[in-house]
C-alpha cells in the first residue's frame, strides 16, 4: 500500500505536488476543468519544471468559453490534454429516455448523467496512473472542508490523489492568475466563480459559496459530481 507523506502546514503548491508526485511513484496526471485553479497549477507545475500528463473530461455539455481556455493553454504551454468523451450509447440511452434535461428532476437522475458524462469516463482516464492531482481549495464548499493536500483515493485503487491548492483562497487564486496573466475563462468576468456543464452552472450571489452556482437546486451537502467523492 502507499504511502502518505506528511506536508508541512506551510507547504506550497509546488511542494506539495512535487511531493505527491513522489510519493505516487508513477504516472500522474491533472484532471482540468479549466478553472481558474487548473490553470494556475499548470502554470506552477511548469515553473517547477515538475512533469504531470493533463487530462480532460468533455461531458458533451461544457461552456464554449471553458473551450477557449483550452486552446490557449495548449497554445501558451505547448501541452498536449488528453480529452475523454462519454461512451455515446449511454448518453444516447439516457437522453432518448429522459430528455435533454433530466438532472434537474431528481437527484438521482443528476447522479445518473454525472455518473455517465463524468464519472465513467473519470474511471478510464484514471486507468494506469499512479496519481492523480485536483485543484480542490478547502473554503470553496461544505464538502471540501476536510479536504488534505496528498489522500489515497479508495475510491479509484487506492491511487494517490493530490490537492497543491487546498489551503488557498479565491483571492490568493485571483493574484496568481493576475499576476502571471494566465488564460481565465471568460464567464468568471460575468460571475461565476465555479464552472462545470453549462446546464447545470450559473452565477453565484454575494455571500454564497464558490459552489453555489453548481447544481444551485440542490442542497449544499449534495453538490459533488461523484468524481471527489471521499
Ligand atoms: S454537471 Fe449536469 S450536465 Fe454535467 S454531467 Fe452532471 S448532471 Fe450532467
Amino acid at each position: 500500500m502507499t504511502n502518505i507523506p506528511t506536508i508541512q502546514p506551510d507547504a506550497t503548491p509546488a511542494e506539495i505536488l512535487r511531493t505527491g508526485i513522489e510519493a505516487a511513484k508513477g504516472p500522474v496526471s491533472l484532471a482540468c476543468s479549466f478553472s481558474m485553479e487548473d490553470v494556475a497549477i499548470i502554470d506552477i507545475a511548469h515553473e517547477a519544471g515538475i512533469t504531470m500528463g493533463v487530462f480532460a473530461l468533455d461531458t458533451g455539455r461544457l461552456n464554449e468559453e471553458t473551450y477557449e481556455v483550452a486552446d490557449a493553454l495548449v497554445e501558451r504551454y505547448r501541452m498536449k490534454i488528453d480529452w475523454y468523451f462519454p461512451r455515446h450509447d449511454d448518453v444516447e440511452r439516457l437522453e432518448r429516455a429522459d430528455g435533454l434535461f433530466s438532472f434537474r428532476e431528481s437527484l438521482d437522475k443528476r447522479h445518473a448523467c454525472c455518473a455517465i458524462r463524468k464519472v465513467e469516463p473519470l474511471g478510464r482516464a484514471l486507468q494506469g496512473l499512479s496519481g492523480w492531482v485536483t485543484g480542490m481549495r478547502r473554503e470553496q464548499s461544505v464538502t471540501r472542508s476536510d479536504l488534505r493536500g496528498i489522500e489515497l483515493d479508495h475510491l479509484n485503487n487506492g491511487i494517490i490523489k493530490i490537492n497543491p491548492l487546498l489551503e488557498w483562497t479565491e483571492q490568493d487564486l485571483i493574484a496568481y492568475t493576475e499576476e502571471k496573466r494566465l488564460p481565465v475563462n471568460r464567464l468568471y468576468s460575468q460571475g461565476y466563480r465555479s464552472i462545470g456543464c453549462a446546464p447545470c452552472t450559473r452565477t453565484v450571489k454575494p455571500g454564497e459559496d464558490a459552489r453555489a452556482g453548481r447544481w444551485w437546486w440542490e442542497n449544499p451537502e449534495h453538490k459533488e459530481c461523484g468524481l471527489h467523492r471521499r
